[in-house]
């Protein structure tokens, strides 16, 4: 009898790669050829359709609804001459993924017929029957009515022959209910708190954009692999395995040649990428066997993140072509290295400057370090809601695992910039003499393009590093939302620029100079945010305890880091920007938890399948053929001969009965575990104890079936390997 482990890998050995052939020469015959981008809109729209449209992106100027309906009608004629038949409000529900809800351009009419309908009011909002998406009990799930409307800031697009329009998601009531609303709020709220600090240095200022360049990392495996394997079907990640003899340590796969198959899958994905305007550039392997890496250049934030979760959708659609399967959870592969999602970030103004990037002249480079130092002070301010920004249930094995950023959030800047702020610590309080100004300014904050020049400073270990012209929060799991660490970095950096203009401007009226001002300010914040500024090995242990004397939060796992995001202090920062109600910050808290311990709870349930119904039957079938020979042997061999030939299988049997009673017993256990938890109310209690008390059992059960995995003969063994999903290509 052959296990569906034999079929999947004599599947895999007859593969051959499946061409792709981009049909065009040039890339610019085809990039962005899916987008309504301002070009198209140009030659589609009249000229103050256009207008509109422009001031709606450039300035979030309300668009009314006879212009709506002439903006509708010139995206229909554009879709429909590229063969679209449908259009979709596309949005992102709390749940991680994207959304959408079809509906033909064609609407029935009462005398049978049909017109092609496709106005203002459709464009513009929609009541989708979208009531299953979560909503932590905002809305009555009888009431159903959740709205989405046009967010006109990002482009509408086609995929196959829909043409998705990006919405917001919100209730009735108005209150937000995926995670686009929250995020365009605090990129408002960063526009203005940025842009009026940018005054002090530049008055032609008027609008700064935070930008977003994501690394987004995944594994491949083959179909046929991924099919055979429950756990990846059902969860997304391997519950049991064995780690391969040979794994990451030789780091051959990193940066090594990309086999056939999954360079034919890139090029395609890039080829779809690109007509979808995503503007992605980079491809390597990653660490670990299987893991492969995908960079765009950034974009303006929002742009960017519906960017990121197209291409998620992307990643799914384009392996299944190939024969594969992507998977991107943060740890599909114990003891092989995870997958994270980098977000670089920093702010533009639009007058073309990043401001974490210093300039040529002293002048602009107090600038840098303005929005410099008043990042790392709003990190020391709100670690611990960046902390909860990224937690997950999948990235709770990354965090604290020695491979990814540590649950303790700090800031590397390198020794370079360490030291300047090190020199501007040192200043005496209150104005400046002449001479030390221009002290600083020639021998400090003028050295400072020259040092990051040849600054080379590369720790992979920090959560949130300074790189040159950005920050890069690395701490991000590789299938989150973006939206949710980019909503709350631009919101407690809002709130630190708001703080530090109150306080320059103090100062000011007080009778200070302008730069004195700033620079007496930017001296206090340094000295106050030293405790989260961490240059070593955020890996090490003696980090762990350093932290703590520091007084650093270092949580482990979701349900407690979960706790910062309703903590006083982080509702009255959401409301005081505005940018989520209590009742809407108190939801999503609901809903996270919930998908917490409904993923632990599916992953437990699933392990317990596959330990009954796959791995102790083969256990005891095998246990059967060691008991036969051993019989048979009795029959053969004198009592001492026996006795000393007979002595390891007999152990072997052993051994194999005690792990198979010991993954019964804790199945029953944990099932009984289950059954009293699904009992509370509270929701946070549910998530704490399938955190506390159900993950135990899981590893429990993982250890015995991982150990018999190597005493099992490999021909009875049902599921695919880790060698094999990792190795055979
Ligand atoms: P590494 O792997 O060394 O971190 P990559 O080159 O893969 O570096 O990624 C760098 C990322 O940083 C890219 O996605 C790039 O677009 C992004 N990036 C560069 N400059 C900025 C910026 N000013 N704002 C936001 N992201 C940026
Ligand atoms: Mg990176």
């Amino acid at each position: 009898m052959a296990t569906i482990r034999f079929h999947a890998l004599k599947e895999v050995l007859s593969r051959k790669p499946v061409e792709f052939k981009n049909p065009y020469s040039k890339s610019s015959d085809y990039y962005s050829s899916n987008v309504f981008n301002l070009k198209i809109m140009r030659e589609y729209m009249t000229p103050d359709a256009y207008k509109v449209v422009v001031a709606a992106i450039e300035t979030g100027k309300k668009i009314d609804r006879n212009m709506a309906d002439s903006i509708a009608a010139s995206m229909k004629a554009w879709a429909s001459s590229r063969g679209v038949t449908h259009y979709t409000h596309w949005f992102q529900p709390l749940t991680g993924s994207t959304a959408e809800k079809h509906d033909a351009f064609f609407e029935p009419t009462m005398d049978g017929q049909a017109i092609e309908r496709f106005d203002g009011g459709q464009l513009v909002q929609q009541e989708p029957d979208a009531s299953s998406f979560p909503n932590g009990g905002i809305r009555n799930t009888f009431e159903a009515r959740g709205y989405t409307a046009w967010d006109p800031t990002s482009p509408a697009f086609i995929m196959g022959s829909t043409l998705c329009i990006p919405t917001v998601f919100v209730s009735y009531t108005g209150e937000a209910l995926d995670n686009k609303t929250p995020l365009l709020r605090a990129l408002q709220a960063i526009d203005e708190a940025a842009t009026e600090v940018c005054r002090y240095f530049d008055k032609r200022v008027n609008k700064v954009v935070a930008t977003l360049g994501w690394e987004q990392e995944y594994f491949l495996v083959d179909t046929a692999m991924y099919n055979a394997r429950p756990d990846l079907v059902l969860s997304g990640r391997t519950l049991l395995g064995q780690a391969p003899a040979k794994g990451q340590q030789l780091d051959d796969h990193y940066f090594g040649s990309i086999p056939e198959r999954v360079m034919s899958f890139m090029r395609e994905l890039e080829f779809e990428s690109h007509k979808l305007g995503i503007p992605v550039k980079t491809r390597h392997n990653e660490v670990a066997p299987g893991q492969f890496e995908l960079a765009p250049i950034f974009e303006e934030t929002n742009v960017a993140v519906d960017h990121n979760s197209l291409l998620m959708d992307l990643l799914e659609k384009i392996a299944r072509r190939h024969n594969m399967r992507v998977l991107l959870h943060e740890k599909p592969f114990a003891n092989v290295n995870g997958s994270g999602k980098h977000n670089n970030w920093s702010l533009a103004t639009d007058t073309g400057v990043n401001l974490l990037s210093p300039g040529k002249t002293p002048k602009s480079n107090l600038q840098f370090l303005t929005f410099f130092v008043n990042t790392i002070k709003a990190v020391k301010e709100h670690d611990n809601l960046l902390r909860a920004a990224i937690a997950s249930a999948g990235n709770d094995h990354r965090l604290g695992a020695n491979e990814a950023p540590p649950a303790i959030i700090s800031v590397f800047i390198g020794s370079q910039l360490t030291e300047v702020l090190e020199e501007l610590s040192k200043l005496e309080s209150g104005k400046l003499s002449p001479e030390k100004k221009t002290d600083l300014k020639l021998n400090v904050v003028g050295k400072i393009p020259e040092i990051l020049l040849d600054n080379t400073d590369r720790n992979r270990t920090s959560p949130f590093a300074f790189t040159g012209n950005k920050f890069e929060f690395r701490a991000v799991g590789s299938s989150a939302n973006c939206a949710s660490p980019m909503t709350i970095l631009n919101t407690i950096m809002a709130k630190q620029l708001r703080l530090f203009k109150a306080e320059v401007d103090q100062l000011i009226a007080d009778g200070m100079k302008k730069d004195d001002a700033i620079f007496n300010v930017l001296k206090t914040y340094i000295n106050d945010s030293k405790a989260i500024l961490f240059e070593g090995d955020g890996y090490s242990e003696d980090w762990v305890v350093e932290a703590a004397k520091r007084g650093l939060e270092n949580v482990k796992t979701t349900p407690q880091a979960l706790d910062f995001y309703v903590s006083d202090k982080a509702v009255a920062l959401f409301q005081e920007l505005e940018i989520m109600s209590s009742v809407e910050v108190h939801a999503r808290h609901e809903i996270m938890l919930e998908e917490y311990f409904k993923k632990i709870q599916i992953e437990s349930r699933v392990l317990g399948d596959i330990a009954g119904n796959h791995i102790v039957p083969t256990a005891i079938r095998y246990q059967n053929l060691l008991i036969e020979n051993v019989q048979r042997l009795k029959d053969i061999l004198e009592g001492e001969v026996f006795n000393k030939v007979a002595k390891e299988q007999l152990d072997m049997i052993t051994e194999i009965s005690e792990r198979v009673s010991t993954i019964i017993s804790e199945k029953e256990s944990m099932i009984d575990a289950r059954r009293r938890i699904n009992k509370y109310e509270d929701t946070r209690e549910k998530a704490i104890a399938y955190c506390d008390e159900v993950r135990p059992y899981m590893d429990r059960i993982r250890y015995q079936v991982d150990k018999l995995e190597l005493l099992i003969d490999d021909e009875l063994w049902p599921l695919p390997k880790y060698r094999e999903m990792l190795f055979v290509k």
